[in-house]
This record gives structure tokens, C-alpha cells and sequence, in this order.
């Protein structure tokens, strides 16, 4: 955001607003850390706000404070729709494209209100009179932060905005190891600290919340576990059944995807689950280095993402779909083989 932009910003909000804030389908721990982070500070500074999620999200995002507000379209669609229409303004965050919104798509897409999008990931449409986006950020929460701090207001970050904001860098950096944390990231964990997020019990929350079944699916995912050393490559597959046997719920795949990665050699992951209900198989794909696994998202599996972290679906059979990721890999050989 330019100066001139920053101060549109800080004009609209001079006043008090109705705002909806709305995160991606299927929201992760960014998505919603940083939608309820931007809540907290909108409403400390008197504006009438409210989240809208376009489903539900996993369990374990289900303490962070002020999260019961949080809406869901799919199920509350008539109490959704007059917010939307209403609302002044809309911030949409960690997401750059209103397909990613799901069947909100259409609502949001016809509002009267202003647009503000604030996200990191690449190729941002065009859709936002007001467009933070920075693919350099690690997170959506990073920007948060940034993005009050523009504002002048870093003085109104307090224990709740700093829970929901140091939760979301924490995942979507894999507790602050994957490359997009920076100094910069640090500097911020470093102050949301101060404000009081207390870091070892954000992580306790997270990611000690195991259900005895989880692990067990863990077990399987890693049984399932194949690896193509030619092409420094390691993938995942899940079927229904298998989600079935151990009571899958919600989020319970969340990071499975990283222990291919954990294999020596290995720059190159995927995670194949195939989803009886929404009638395809869901993809993460994630990377070392510089393979950009948005390309191959984009260019093969109708979704995109970051240089690093991304994810897709595909239409056809798990084993079709397979295939279909094994024949690509030859696209790759200069990236992927041993140089
Ligand atoms: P995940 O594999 O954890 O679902 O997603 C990895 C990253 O890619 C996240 O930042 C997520 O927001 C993004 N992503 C996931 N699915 C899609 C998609 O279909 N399209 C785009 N553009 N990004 C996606
Ligand atoms: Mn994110």
C-alpha cells in the first residue's frame, strides 16, 4: 500500500462502519487468526464488525478468543446475506481471488461496499479498491500487524489481537521455520509477545490437541508414504476408507503433507485425499527451495498457492490422479533431478 493509499484507508475509517470481514473456505490458522485479529482492532475502534467464514475450520482453532462470533455462510446463509449486502465496507483476508470464497462468491461480488484485501499469496486479482497484498509476508497475521501499525495504531494491539495474530504466523511458518520468516517476522512475534501472547501455550493449543485417532491416521498417511528418488520427490495418498477407519475429522490432515519434506534429499511433496462428499481429491503440495509448486498447482490441478505451499483438486480417480502427478514430474527434471 502506497502513502496515498494508507491514508484513503485511515479516512474510511475515521468514521464508524459496518464491516464484514471474510477469510478463504476452509480457513487455516492464518485465515482465521487474522480475520479475528482485524475484528478485535476494528471493534476497539468503534466499528460495528462481525466475521463471515464461508465454512467451518478444524477444532483446534476453536479457543482463540472471540472465534464463537465468527459466522459460517454454509450453514447461517440468511443471516449472512443482509450483513454482506449492508456493510460498508469488506476486508477479505489470505486470499487473493473470490473463487476461493466458495458460494459466497456471488454475494460479496455484488455488495455496494468498499473492498480491502490484505493477503500474501500470488497473482492477486484485481477486485479490491484497496489492495495490501505482499507474497514476501509470511502470513496473513504478518500483514495484520503491519497493516495496523500503518494505521498509526500499534498501541491498540492487545492480549486478544496478539493471540489470534501470533497463531496464525506460527502456523503458516511451521512454527517459524519455513523460509518466509524473516527478521521482519521475528520482530513482530517479538512484539505480540509483549502485548501478550503467551507463545508456549498458543502452541500447546495448536498443536497438542491430538485425538488418539488422528495419530493413528498419521500412522496410515505414513504407511501410504511413497517416494520417487529421481525426481527428489515424496508423496501421500488417503483414501476415503481410510479417513473413514479413523473417524476423520476436520483438520485432522493438517501437516501431514510436511513429513514427506522431512526425508533427506527430498524438495518436492504432495498429499492426494480423496473426498467422497465434495466429489474430488483434495492436494497440498509443498516445496524446498526454489520450486514453485504454485506453477505446478496452477498449471496442472486448478488451485494455486505459494512458491512453497500450495493446494489444488482434481477430478479424475485417486490412482488416475496418480498418474496424472507421476507423468507431470518429467515437466520438472531440471528443477527436480540432481544437478
Ligand atoms: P493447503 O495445501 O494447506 O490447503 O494450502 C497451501 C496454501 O495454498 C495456502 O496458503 C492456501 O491458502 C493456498 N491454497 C490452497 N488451495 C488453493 C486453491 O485452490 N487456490 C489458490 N489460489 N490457493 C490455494
Ligand atoms: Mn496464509
Amino acid at each position: 500500500m502506497n502513502k496515498a493509499d494508507i491514508e484513503g484507508v485511515k479516512s474510511l475509517l475515521s468514521s464508524p462502519k459496518k464491516i464484514v470481514v471474510i477469510p478463504h473456505k476452509n480457513p487455516d490458522g492464518d485465515a482465521i487468526g487474522s480475520t479475528l485479529g482485524l475484528l478485535h482492532y476494528l471493534k476497539k475502534s468503534n466499528h460495528e464488525a462481525v466475521i463471515i467464514a464461508p465454512n467451518d475450520y478444524p477444532d483446534f482453532l476453536k479457543w482463540l478468543p472471540g472465534e464463537s462470533s465468527i459466522l459460517k455462510y454454509d450453514s447461517q446463509t440468511d443471516l449472512c446475506k443482509p450483513l454482506i449486502s449492508d456493510a460498508d465496507l469488506i476486508f477479505t483476508l489470505d486470499f487473493n481471488a473470490l473463487g476461493r470464497i466458495g458460494d459466497m462468491e456471488f454475494a460479496v461480488t455484488h455488495a455496494k461496499a468498499i473492498k480491502l484485501m490484505i493477503d500474501h499469496h500470488q497473482q492477486p486479482d484485481d477486485y479490491a479498491t484497496y489492495t495490501y497484498s505482499d507474497v514476501s509476508m509470511s502470513s496473513t497475521c504478518e500483514m495484520v500487524y503491519n497493516f495496523i501499525e500503518m494505521l498509526g495504531d500499534s498501541n491498540l494491539v492487545d492480549q486478544d489481537i496478539a493471540t489470534c495474530l501470533y497463531t496464525g504466523i506460527m502456523t503458516d511458518t511451521g512454527s517459524f521455520r519455513f523460509s518466509s520468516t524473516t527478521n521482519h517476522t521475528h520482530y513482530i512475534v517479538g512484539k505480540l509477545i509483549e502485548k501478550g501472547a503467551n507463545n508456549s501455550e498458543i502452541h500447546n493449543n495448536i498443536y497438542d490437541t491430538n485425538s488418539y485417532e488422528r495419530l493413528q491416521l498419521l500412522g496410515c498417511a505414513l504407511r501410504n508414504l511413497k517416494v520417487v528418488p529421481e525426481y527428489r520427490t515424496a508423496y501421500i495418498t488417503l483414501k476415503q476408507e481410510e479417513l473413514n477407519t479413523y473417524n476423520f475429522r476436520k483438520g485432522d490432515t493438517e501437516g501431514f503433507v510436511n513429513y514427506c519434506l522431512s526425508l533427506k534429499g527430498i524438495i518436492f511433496a504432495a498429499i492426494f485425499i480423496e473426498s467422497h462428499q465434495d466429489q474430488i481429491i483434495k492436494i497440498s503440495l509443498r516445496s524446498k527451495g526454489e520450486f514453485s509448486v504454485n506453477e505446478v498447482s496452477r498449471s496442472h490441478f486448478n488451485g494455486g498457492g505459494h512458491t512453497n505451499a500450495a493446494g489444488g483438486k482434481s477430478d479424475l480417480n485417486l490412482s488416475d490422479t496418480i498418474d496424472k502427478f507421476i507423468s507431470i514430474l518429467p515437466n520438472y527434471k531440471k528443477e527436480l533431478q540432481w544437478s
